[in-house]
């Protein structure tokens, strides 16, 4: 019964419930999805049932797994922890609806390690989770029951399972390694979301992850290519890695540039659509609305993957901006996002507002120049488009190199802090 009550579940549960408690995972990769399929467990359907009163998740599962369930706030999520489950869901599932559960999502959250997560509209209770065996002609299952009760409560529940965690695991500080002045410049490169976190998607279900991954390959081999440079990438695959250690990843690699690669999506209803490109510098202050909701967006990416969110708030954007070496640094941003402005502007591939700054918690690295690049708009078709298309590809990340040749030519960006 220790796992049950670990998990905040009933403790009248039964013998069913003395089954469940492990940890469910699905790698996002495609390639080892198939090879995985073999002997893993696969999640093929999840749907929803039940009211407000009493909400049900259910998802099929190839055989019987471990599962870890439990709850996070602010916003209201159930996560479903697990190892070696690969997901073969149907498209476009868990995006309606359904008594308490607004939405979910799944995929890889980290190697070897996968998530599904449910949005819920308010307070709940995880009142039960279990893992059926397969019988007859019905597949092995995930069960949760979710039902409604007090934020008092909730935040009771929250506690205890916090404390059966062990907490937030708090991320050691970055250990720089000391490298020789005319050794390469290091350019880390940062597709934005993936594995758990889609990102933003199409209408025609082009998903950014795919879209920014696969430019970033392409750019770090254009960079690579020029001999000029030693460059890495925060993920190289469909997973998903949290702002922070993305932060973090460009710091311990002593970066002298990060390039946070995304593709927006600006939903509207009138005729001339944003599109073209937009160059985003770290702000303690928005440069406008769009890019104040942007930047909440992109900085989302963590809950919408079910990490806990730090206590600390935006206020520390505003003391970073303090540092002195923060101001260098965000010179050097900003002189960065001139140069990529500057490449793609003869290109002609640039959105009106071409150059904005907000909040983004992954351009924060006080001694990283940090730029945020979205490629173009995903709910533009024309942009859309170009996005995917190779011979679209190779020009920007062309383009991009060009601006990364340009920024470090500048004696100021070779020069220490
Ligand atoms: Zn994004």
């Amino acid at each position: 019964m220790r796992v049950l009550r670990l998990l905040g579940v009933s403790a009248s549960l039964g013998a069913v419930a003395l089954l469940l408690a492990g940890v469910f995972c699905a790698p996002a990769h495609a390639k080892s999805d198939n090879a995985r399929a073999q002997d893993g467990v696969v999640a093929k359907d999840a749907r929803l049932a039940g009211d407000r009163e009493r909400t049900r998740f259910i998802a099929d599962l190839s055989k019987k797994v471990d599962v870890h369930v439990y709850p996070l706030g602010n916003p209201y999520r159930v996560i479903v922890d697990a190892a070696d489950v690969s997901f073969q869901m149907p498209r476009g599932i868990g995006t309606k609806q359904r008594g308490l559960v607004t939405a979910f999502r799944y995929g890889l959250f980290a190697p070897g390690k996968s998530r599904i997560v449910l949005d819920v509209g308010g307070p709940f209770l995880i009142d039960k989770s279990f893992v059926l065996e397969p019988r007859d002609d019905q597949p092995a299952r995930l069960v949760i029951d979710l039902v409604p009760t007090d934020e008092k409560t909730f935040q009771a529940k929250l506690n205890e399972a916090r404390e059966a965690r062990g907490g937030a695991v708090p991320l050691p500080p970055p250990q720089v390694p000391a490298r020789p002045a005319n050794a390469k410049p290091i350019v880390v490169l940062d597709p934005g979301h993936g594995g758990v976190d889609p990102g933003a998607k199409s209408t025609n279900g082009v998903l950014e992850k795919e879209v920014v991954l696969k430019f970033a390959k392409l750019l770090k081999e254009k960079l690579l290519a020029t001999g000029r440079y030693e460059v890495h990438m925060t993920r190289d695959d469909d997973t998903f890695l949290p702002l922070k250690q993305r932060v973090a990843f460009a710091q311990e690699k002593a970066a002298g540039l990060f390039l946070s690669i995304h593709a927006d999506y600006f939903p509207t209803e009138i005729d001339n659509k944003p599109h073209g490109a937009t160059v985003y510098t770290l702000s303690e202050q928005a440069s406008d609305e769009e890019a104040r909701a942007l930047a909440a967006k992109e900085n989302f990416s963590d809950a919408i993957a079910g990490v806990e969110l730090p206590e600390e708030s935006d206020e520390v954007v505003a003391n970073i901006l303090i540092d002195l070496a923060q101001r260098e640094t965000k010179n050097r941003s900003v002189l960065f996002a001139r140069s990529i402005v500057g490449e793609l502007a003869a290109k002609g591939t640039l959105h009106d507002r071409r150059m904005r700054s907000a909040g983004f918690r992954v351009l924060k690295a006080p001694d990283v120049p940090s730029v945020l690049l979205e490629l173009g708009f995903l709910s533009n078709a024309h942009d859309e488009k170009q996005l995917t298309s190779e011979a679209w590809r190779n020009r920007m990340a062309d383009s991009v190199t060009a601006a990364i040749d340009g920024y470090f030519k500048k004696r100021v960006a070779r020069s220490p802090f």
